[in-house]
């Protein structure tokens, strides 16, 4: 996978995609049209958005005689050249766990095939749930190969949505000894641990989505935010953006019962142990970018 961080930051999942986007062929109809009709040309099938998959859970890529021709595609890219694209369609063959799929893809020989498929599945999320102009409730049709919708009413154009969420570790020296603050969602799993986060709202800033989510989510307050690195999450099309937050005082807390069932200040030793699976709660996978903040702060 392509290194798109500085040396201190450990590998993100969901991020490194081989694909040349092209985003100039997608606005010329003739070169689509080229494209589609490439021998090289192959499809990403995802069905229900689970994606159909091949051997070990690896991406199957369907020629273009193997998917439904009335099925709309869109166009992901370029892959050394040879044209790919996702489609929505049924019963083309096995499929997988999205975040099973993911995690196997990030872990194999080929990370990048994760973001293709986060890439594909939030794009395909999108138009299944955006057929409608929200500006006068017309059908919308698709434009610039699945990357825009217009409305043939209004002419009003929509584009593919991401959702900025700030997740981050909150950090606190306690007697001198650096304490990170994980919390558990009480839909997690038993064991459970992550860091904090939440969506950006309008009119925010990410360093004030964080230090908001932070008092609200467990009452700290935070003085310095650090950005570390951000990941494309496709369930459906979030965009996280991790973060450190240098708190001060007691670390005393003060939960939101709905969002954070328990929380608590842990230090490297036990986050090490939490990640290498011998602790006393379970840490987020590596597929999760709340992995890779916690990698990070106990790497140094
Ligand atoms: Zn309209």
């Amino acid at each position: 996978m392509t290194d798109w961080f500085a040396d201190s930051v450990p590998p993100v999942g969901f991020v490194g995609s081989p694909l040349d986007r092209a985003d100039a062929m997608r606005k010329d109809a003739a070169a689509m049209v080229v494209a589609r009709a490439d021998p090289a040309a192959r499809w990403l099938v995802l069905d229900d958005l689970r994606p159909v998959v091949g051997e070990r859970d690896g991406l199957h890529w369907f020629t273009r005689d193997e998917v439904p021709a009335d099925a709309t595609s869109v166009f992901l890219g370029l892959d050394s050249g040879a044209p790919r694209f996702a489609v929505a369609a049924a019963g083309l063959g096995r499929t997988g766990d999205p975040r099973g799929v993911g995690a196997a893809l990030a872990a194999s020989a080929t990370p990048g095939d994760a973001a293709i498929f986060a890439h594909a599945r939030s794009l395909i999320d999108w138009h299944a749930r955006h057929r409608f102009c929200a500006n006068c409730g017309t059908p919308t049709t698709v434009a610039k190969a699945g990357h825009e919708r217009v409305c043939p009413a209004c002419d009003a154009h929509h584009f593919p949505r991401t959702d900025p969420v700030v997740i981050m570790l909150a950090l606190l020296d306690v007697d001198g000894e650096p304490h990170a603050l994980v919390g558990r969602q009480p839909r997690f799993p038993k064991r459970f641990f992550s860091a904090l986060a939440g969506f950006v709202e309008p009119g925010e800033s990410l360093e004030e989505a964080v230090r908001r989510e932070l008092f609200e989510e467990a009452g700290i307050a935070t003085t310095r935010v650090r950005y570390i690195a951000s990941q494309p999450w496709p369930f459906p099309s979030s965009l996280m953006i991790g973060a450190f937050a240098e708190t001060t005082g007691t670390g005393e807390l003060t939960l939101d019962d709905d969002e954070i069932e328990e929380a608590r200040w842990v230090t490297k030793a036990e986050v090490r142990a939490a990640l290498a699976g011998t602790g006393d709660w379970l840490a987020p996978p590596p597929l999760a970018i709340a992995h890779t903040l916690l990698r990070a702060w106990v790497e140094g």
